[in-house]
């Protein structure tokens, strides 16, 4: 056998890094980068909102949470091609999550634990945000969690071109084509076949296909539970500065960040609310109306006199079991490895599941960060790794 090649379907911030990191870690391995569309018109990686927080219910996005972070802030360095120094833009702006009085136990209780993994974090009662936030209606609202360092929001675009940049310069190969088809015999997957009729042979195989992993999971005969959620974002323009804002998370299921002069906001369904698959990628502009506005006006009553200045949707890739990454190996296929399923904070978890994914292709173990709970594995054992403080 010549050299090991390892073909990654998707070119996005999680192919790209998982790429990057290959090729740093094992110059000797041969990495190719399958990815239909370089102008990244549909990918996540290029519609996301681009926030990164430590304030998950589960430790291992905890932890993904500060090492992420800790990437962030030193970017310029890992990423740096030829002199040549990325610029991210990461803002230190903190998330702050309210909860009604029925959420409130649970609030205290990821606090304690977010405290024991090291984050920075402090709850609030309605009286201590009034005085932090004179601009938020505390209505209904009975305890408070605000992220007090190691928080913020960057520009995605930004990352996922840093890393392509970097995954290059570092000697992978980028080949414009779309995946349709693979090869397998038993539990090896031997081939990817694109949809012009070129076949390449691979020893390993990632899918890192965003929303689109369902999709390419079916070609492989197995069903990967990851599905594209449509998101809308809206920049809002407003007389009047909400000074200082974090990134505002609300109980009705709304979002808000400040980007430059304006504001970045959006709304997630509730549980129960329907959710479908696939929907073309138009703004949900009724549901600005409808829900987002009225929302937003209720909680920040200056919003009454917003207007939005732009708007875009996206794909979340959600992992419809557990709304978690899927990394690791898939079951029953020796040498298929997944990098997805992120469901709304995959593009922060991109610097360590990059290299945590190249560690255990490479040597078989995580080495930097333990990302052995998002193996895919937790699906075919029923053990769910829910996360509750999904956005
Ligand atoms: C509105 C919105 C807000 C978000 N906010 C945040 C946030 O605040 N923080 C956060 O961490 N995350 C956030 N996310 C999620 C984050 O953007 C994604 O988790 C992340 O970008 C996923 O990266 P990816 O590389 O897996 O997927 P993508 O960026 O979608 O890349 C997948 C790539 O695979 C390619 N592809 C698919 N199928 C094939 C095929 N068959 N052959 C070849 N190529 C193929 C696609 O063309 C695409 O380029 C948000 C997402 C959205 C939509």
């Amino acid at each position: 056998m010549g050299t090991s090649r390892v073909v990654i379907v998707g070119g996005g911030v999680m192919g790209c890094a998982v790429a990057a990191s290959l090729r740093q870690a094992a110059p000797e391995r041969e990495v190719v980068v399958v990815e239909r569309d370089a102008t990244y018109r549909q990918a996540s990686s290029a519609l996301s909102a681009s926030s990164i927080r430590r304030q998950f219910s589960q430790p291992v996005n905890m932890a993904i949470g500060a090492y992420g972070y800790a990437f962030l802030k030193d970017a310029a360095r890992h990423l740096a091609v030829d002199g040549e120094m990325p610029d991210i833009g990461l803002r230190d702006g903190g998330y702050l999550f309210l909860a009604p009085e029925a959420a409130a136990p649970a609030m205290r209780e990821v606090h304690e634990l977010q405290r024991a993994q090291g984050a920075e974090v402090a709850l609030l009662d309605p009286a201590e945000l009034q005085v932090r936030f004179p601009w938020l209606s505390t209505e209904g609202i009975a305890l408070a969690s605000l992220g007090l360092s190691g928080e913020g929001w960057f520009d995605g675009y930004g990352l996922l071109q840093a890393f392509r940049k970097r995954a290059i310069a570092d000697g992978a190969r980028f080949v414009a084509g779309e995946a349709a088809g693979f090869e397998r015999s038993g539990a090896r997957v031997l081939a990817v076949r694109l949809a012009d009729g070129t076949r390449i042979e691979a020893q390993e195989i990632v899918v890192a296909a965003g929303p689109w992993s369902g999709k390419v999971g079916a070609m492989l005969d197995i069903d990967i539970p990851v599905r594209a959620r449509r998101r809308s974002v809206f920049v809002l323009d407003t007389p009047d500065p909400l000074e200082p804002c974090p990134l505002l998370i609300d109980p009705s299921g709304f979002w808000l960040r400040p980007e430059g002069r304006f504001y970045l906001s959006g709304m997630s369904p509730l549980a129960g609310e329907d959710d479908p698959d696939d929907l073309p990628l138009e703004v949900a502009h009724d549901s600005f109306e409808e829900k987002l506005w009225p929302a937003l006006a209720g909680r920040v009553p200056s919003l009454e006199r917003l207007k939005v200045a732009s708007s875009w949707a996206g794909y979340y890739e959600m992992n419809t079991v557990d709304q978690n990454g899927l990394v690791g190996t898939w079951p029953g296929l020796d040498n298929l490895f997944l990098a997805t399923g992120f469901s709304g904070h995959g593009i922060q978890q991109a610097p360590a599941v990059g290299r945590g994914l190249a560690e255990l292709m490479l040597t078989g173990a995580y080495r930097s960060l333990n990302l052995s709970d998002l193996s895919p594995r937790r699906l075919a054992e029923g053990r769910p790794l829910v996360e509750r403080a999904v956005i």
